[in-house]
């Protein structure tokens, strides 16, 4: 994906120097790629990028983006009938067709895995953690626990941040690894590199996004973004 080597003076290159980033335009219509429109959404993320939000509003705010999305994301999931008893008398219901399954990339997919329990509480939660490395960039696992017995039928990795995509890619590389029969990811926040990249590496996915931002600074960070997702949400700087 990206390297990491020396620039021609010996100096040692920065992981985004010089690679070629798209633009917003060039990714706005991309396959199976929804960003939300709603402006208590919008209203949201300001407050959440503001520089000036300390963690405990903004882990809070987190877990409300996090269920709008969750809403937005579960839109189209199955359903199967459920006869119930009313206090008036017998009818027929809906309810939630098989598992539905919120894998956080840990650390700072948390808050978001949160915000979809409250929307769905009975969610299984398969944590997974992908750290990246600060010279490559590239995602490497060091926390897995996902269950051996797949009983999903879907689920969502959720991240704050997808930038370089390398994390997000791996995640569902890892999940698709499990047979689930339908995988979608989901973010606040996407810079048109990590978001081409997810698209093309997984066009059989659904990915939504909260926020479509301007690119990757030359250490991967997205601009003009939120800083990082992870030590604000946990207030580790
Ligand atoms: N991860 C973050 O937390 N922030 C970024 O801008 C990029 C990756």
């Amino acid at each position: 994906m990206t390297e990491t080597s020396t620039s021609s003076g010996g100096r040692p290159s920065l992981p985004m120097e010089g690679v070629p980033q798209p633009r917003r335009e060039d990714v706005l219509n991309l396959p199976r790629v929804h960003f939300s429109t709603h402006p208590v959404m919008a209203h949201k993320m300001t407050a959440l990028r503001d520089k000036n939000t300390q963690s405990p509003e903004f882990y809070r705010l987190v877990k409300e983006i996090g269920a709008l999305l969750a809403y937005e994301a579960t839109a189209n999931l199955a359903l199967e009938p459920c006869p119930i008893e009313t206090p008036m008398g017998p009818m027929i219901g809906e309810r939630l067709a098989g598992g539905i399954g919120v894998t956080p990339i840990l650390r700072a997919g948390l808050g978001l895995a949160e915000g979809f329990r409250q929307v769905i509480p009975d969610v299984q939660i398969w944590h997974l953690g992908l750290r990246r490395d600060e010279q490559t960039l590239q995602a490497m696992e060091y926390y897995n626990q996902l269950p051996h017995k797949v009983d999903l039928q879907v689920c969502y990795a959720v991240d704050p941040m997808l930038a370089t995509g390398g994390s997000a890619i791996d995640a569902i590389n890892v999940l698709k690894r499990r047979g689930i029969p339908r995988l979608c990811y989901v973010g606040i926040i996407a810079a048109p590199y990590g978001l081409l990249k997810l698209s093309q590496t997984h066009p059989d996915i659904d990915i939504y996004i909260a926020a479509l931002d301007e690119s990757l600074n030359n250490v991967g960070y997205i601009l003009p973004g939120l800083g990082d997702a992870g030590d604000r949400q946990f207030g580790t700087f």
